[in-house]
């Protein structure tokens, strides 16, 4: 009955329940030192009139790199905006409608996660192709057909499948590797999700057989994401701390800014996510994206009954990269605000239903205590 519905009036998303397995994905990934300067010569198949839109740090920090490498390929720049601060609806569709007179053949999105995700949505509302460039590593924004859409004071709104990646992402290390390092130790907080949220989702499918299967291909990235993060994370911070542009920095790069967005937008975010859902909507825990969802990761696994053994390692790494793994890092939110939050995250949250089972709220209640006890 429902692929009688898809056949006869299909919708967005829909291709995922018929298609049975379907992977989103960018054309090209670039990355390295001075990997900006490719960015011309890797847009000129898509046209002549690029449409800059970024942050106003980002475009201060790498402007002159886009703009020179854009025009010395013979790419007139149609329209600069280097005004966006947060991705709203409003900020979307006022450059949208400025946008409509330049008459640009595709987006150049610069910035770390809010600036990219506005224009992606501009580039998808334009009908043109959007290239990436990103600047820090607190997001896995840069490679993914989705834009996050928040309130103009931040909080959540809704997640724009735009149903297209970027069709190049560059990455160039040098910018990334001279960011503020707290960026990175975020971007891997959230990516360190993808792995236990993606294998729950595959889980959830095979059992609720829905008709979406998700590809190995988006699992082993999940996968790989995961390791290279305990190998490469603790010497990345290190590093960087120390002014270093090393091999591990590179590493977490890629695990963050490629594997781990293939990973989660090819899955569903599940646990982890929930609960950050639950707790930051109490107003009572502090913390940026990523911390909240590392924390929630840990609580995914002991909640999944993962070995002990895997838990320790994970809390033992976040606890030398700087990401909180205990309440009272977080703003010690109070009993009753917990509470608020398990049941959210449980009963309300969307993410929660990507889980094989039907969350109780409080068993994840019972995960999070154990947690502060120690594993
Ligand atoms: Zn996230």
């Amino acid at each position: 009955m429902q692929l009688r519905r898809i056949l006869m009036s299909p919708k967005r998303g829909d291709e995922l329940k018929i298609a049975v397995r379907t992977m989103y994905l960018p054309s090209q990934y670039m990355q390295g030192k001075g990997a900006i300067y490719y960015l011309g010569q890797k847009a000129r198949p898509y046209g002549n009139r690029a449409y800059v839109i970024g942050g106003g740090k980002a475009l201060a920090a790498a402007g002159d790199r886009v703009r020179k490498s854009l025009e010395s390929n013979g790419i007139e720049v149609a329209k600069w905006d280097d005004s966006v601060k947060e991705c709203t609806h409003a900020t979307i569709n006022r450059l949208v409608d400025s946008g409509k007179h330049a008459n640009a053949h595709f987006v150049v999105c610069v910035g770390g996660g809010r600036a990219i995700d506005t224009a992606k949505a501009v580039a998808w509302k334009l009908k043109i192709p959007a290239i990436a460039v990103g600047t820090q590593c607190a997001s896995n924004a840069d490679a993914s057909s989705e834009s996050v859409v928040y309130t103009e004071d931040h909080k959540f709104l809704e997640v724009m499948a735009l149903s297209r990646n970027p069709v190049m992402v560059i990455e160039d290390t040098e910018i990334i590797s001279k960011a503020p390092v707290k960026y990175m130790v975020y971007g891997m907080g959230d990516a360190l999700s993808c792995k236990f949220e993606g294998e729950a989702y595959a889980k959830a499918r095979a059992k609720k057989k829905d008709g979406i299967v998700p590809t190995g291909a988006a699992l082993a990235l999940g996968d790989a994401c995961y390791r290279s993060l305990m190998e490469h994370g603790v010497a990345a911070i290190t590093d960087l701390k120390n002014g270093i542009h090393s091999h591990a920095v590179d590493e977490v790069i890629e695990a963050v800014k490629l594997s781990s967005a293939l990973a989660f937008e090819n899955t569903g975010c599940a646990l982890a996510h929930a609960l950050h859902n639950g707790l930051t909507r109490t107003g009572l825990v502090m913390g940026e994206h990523g911390e909240i969802v590392a924390y929630g990761t840990i609580v995914q696994m002991i909640y999944e009954g993962r070995p002990k053994e895997d838990i320790r390692n994970v809390i033992s790494w976040c606890d030398r990269v700087g990401l909180p793994t205990k309440l009272k890092k977080m703003g010690n939110p109070s009993k009753s605000a917990l509470k608020q939050a398990v049941e959210y995250a449980s009963e309300k949250d969307h993410n929660a239903h990507n889980m094989p089972e039907k969350v109780k709220p409080s068993d994840l209640l019972a995960a999070m205590d154990s947690l502060e006890r120690g594993v």
